[in-house]
């Protein structure tokens, strides 16, 4: 019999993704589709999806030991809710968990998609074993996992450390959350993109335009572009400033971007203020799971639970 492998499912405002991940974080078989509008057809498809990897896990020989779902929030996590993300429109109250371990007969466990981030950057992605790991996703929204000595920070209602929704604009530009001026309204890939039209006019234009077009030298892309990721580079250091971790992961569609173009956000030289100070011995760095990271992320969370290829794991609040 072949190595187990978790039922690795990822649930994002643009696409769905549902995998088979060994308990060394390797992905032994992935499927991608662009997200339903309808909530009845997302499940559907996360049904036809994840079926089918069970399909190639029994012809493979390799038993399922479980299933991680990562969402964005905000979550129910003892009832394994998908509560009303502001970035899934249609997503109300939805028992994704029950109905995930239902389909398979595996224990099933859902976390939101940040925090899962944060658990396989923690697992897999550490070389250095750092105790203290934050994961930043940019992509349609922005959100952030947070480990503070090995623990998950989930705060009481199991939804904190939701960096997008800090307002970093007084008065500014409207959120999907209600809010005005958050983050996410600013420095998401769906904003880097709204944002640039605004300023110049014509078509609607995605964050992967910009950076194309910046890529290729267009001076107004590039400038956009640049300016969104110093924008992001200060919200970095903001969660920097708040958690002190010793290593800083970014993920999410926006940073599959150039290493060039990326390289502002990046960027800890000592331009002043707190986080100079406290980031002493800090590492940033882009995510080493490239496009798998949904997967990676999702699979991560069950393998926390299960146990890990080599034993690390990541307290979660209800231990702790
Ligand atoms: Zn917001």
């Amino acid at each position: 019999m072949d190595a187990p492998a978790a039922l690795a499912v990822d649930i994002g405002a643009t696409k769905l993704a549902v995998g088979l991940v060994g308990s060394d974080g390797r992905v032994q078989h992935q499927e991608r589709a662009a997200s339903p509008r309808r909530v009845s057809e997302s499940l559907a498809l996360l049904d036809t999806l994840a079926k089918r990897a069970l399909d190639v896990a029994e012809a493979q020989g390799r038993p399922v030991s479980g299933v991680g779902i990562a969402c964005g929030g905000p979550l129910d996590l003892a009832r394994g809710l998908v509560l009303a993300p502001p970035n899934l429109p249609d997503w109300t109250c939805v028992p994704i968990r029950d109905r995930m371990a239902d389909l398979s007969g595996a224990p099933a466990y859902l976390q939101n998609d940040a925090g899962a981030g944060a658990i396989a950057s923690y697992l897999w992605d550490n070389p250095d074993h750092a105790a203290d790991v934050t994961y930043v996703t940019v992509s349609s929204g922005v959100g952030c996992g947070v480990i503070l000595d090995r623990a998950l920070m989930t705060g009481h209602s199991g939804n904190g450390s939701e960096l997008g929704h800090i307002p970093l604009i007084y008065g500014g530009r409207p959120c999907k959350c209600g809010q005005a001026g958050c983050v996410e309204a600013y420095v998401s890939g769906t904003s880097i993109g709204e944002r640039y039209a605004e300023a110049h006019g014509g078509p609607a234009v995605t964050a992967h335009d910009i950076a194309d077009r910046a890529a290729q030298g267009d001076n107004s892309a590039r400038a956009h572009w640049i300016e969104s990721m110093q924008m992001l580079n200060r919200v970095i250091r903001a969660a920097v400033d708040l958690f002190d971790p010793a290593l800083v992961c970014l993920g999410g569609g926006v940073t599959d971007a150039d290493a060039a173009l990326l390289a502002p956000a990046l960027d800890f030289g000592g331009t002043g203020g707190m986080s100079d100070a406290v980031g002493r011995g800090l590492s940033v760095r882009r995510t080493g799971f490239g496009r798998d990271s949904g997967v990676v992320s999702a699979a991560a969370v069950a393998w926390n639970e299960i146990g890990a290829a080599d034993g690390r794991r990541v307290a979660l609040r209800q231990e702790v």
